[in-house]
């Protein structure tokens, strides 16, 4: 790593409040057979209206628990701190009431459309089902499916109402999930790696879907991601996220063009540039801890060029800078180089 680090630090505050989604000071932690062990760890930010916001890090890094808490999907989940949604915070409100804010005012997009989609159920019913639940009469219901799917490039979607899941391509299965989760017209969209069980010709032609029906809608999109190629191509800002923790939170070009976080370096450093060939790319440097064994101090500092004693010592703080970008590095304005 050969970074400069000059970034002009005027405060130690978390992200503007306002919105469509505020996440504030969340932490979760999770049973096992030792006790809790904390896998996101005091998280904030925010989702404008019409935002897109891509999370990334490597696997393990608390992005799918950080979403699925969010949705208040698992029971067992120890969850501190609030989940501000359009001003309501969703941390105190009864599993009835998620019912009703799951589909309609947050819809979810899986990794695996196999796992999301019931193989003996025909796809017509599977996608209308949000509606009924919240009690849409069925022609209605039945009419709004065949527009989503329409919308979402399923041809003859009137006549395929009642196919099988197993008589739908790998995309196209993936459109009818994301017409699940749209159904109902939720405000924000969360999809977690929606396109990695696909091929790259299919990912693209999801991913331009995503593009275009979050454009028309004006939906907020909460992306989930380890591939940098999509984030340049989907994202307005971009949360990294390391150990549970987000570690820089910058405009998808910024990021891009002068990452701050040593972290966040080494995962572009990573990605293929056609401007830029090489006989082989650097990968991230070591491997991530699993969370039971986060170390003291940064928890990159095992894998990082620039740590100090400091960074063995202590959490650096998610700080605010002169551009507004918000970055977790003891030395990200010291100018120290690797
Ligand atoms: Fe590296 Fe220290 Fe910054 Fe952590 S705080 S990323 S160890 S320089």
């Amino acid at each position: 790593m050969n970074a400069t680090f000059k970034p002009n630090v005027v405060a130690e505050a978390g992200a503007d409040s306002g919105g469509l989604l505020s996440v504030r000071d969340l932490s979760v932690s999770v049973p096992v057979a030792a006790g809790n062990v904390l896998i996101v760890d005091h998280v904030s930010f925010d989702l404008k209206k019409a935002e897109r916001v891509a999370l990334v890090g490597e696997s393990g890094s608390g992005k799918s628990v950080l979403a699925r808490a969010i949705m208040r999907l698992n029971d067992s989940y120890r969850i501190n701190g609030r989940i501000l949604l359009e001003e309501e915070d969703l941390t105190a409100k009864s599993e009835a009431h998620m019912r009703r804010v799951r589909g309609r005012r947050i819809g979810m997009v899986f990794q695996d459309a196999m796992t999301a989609l019931d193989p003996i159920q025909p796809i017509g019913k599977q996608v209308m089902e949000t509606l009924i639940i919240h009690g849409t009469p069925k022609r209605q219901a039945r009419e709004r499916a065949i527009a989503v799917l329409k919308e979402l490039g399923v041809r003859d979607a009137a006549q395929r109402m009642n196919a099988a899941v197993h008589e739908f391509s790998g995309g196209m299965r993936q459109r009818v999930v994301i017409a699940m989760a749209l159904i109902a017209d939720p405000a924000l969209l969360i999809a977690d790696e929606p396109t990695t069980a696909l091929d790259t010709r299919v990912q693209m032609q999801v991913l331009d879907l995503l593009d275009d029906i979050s454009e028309r809608r004006r939906l907020s999109v909460m992306l989930i991601t380890h591939d940098m190629g999509v984030v340049a191509s989907f994202a307005d800002r971009v949360l990294v996220m390391y150990s549970g923790r987000i570690v820089e939170d910058a405009p998808v070009g910024r990021l891009f063009s002068a990452p701050l976080h040593p972290y966040s370096r080494s995962l572009l450093e990573a990605v293929p540039r056609i401007d830029h060939v090489v006989d082989r790319l650097p990968a991230v440097p070591g491997t991530p801890l699993p969370p039971i064994l986060r170390p003291a101090g940064c928890a990159f500092h095992p894998r990082c060029a620039l740590a100090t004693d400091i960074c063995r010592d202590i959490v650096p703080a998610l700080r605010t800078l002169a551009d507004s970008r918000r970055v977790a590095c003891h030395h990200a304005d010291t100018g120290r180089e690797a």
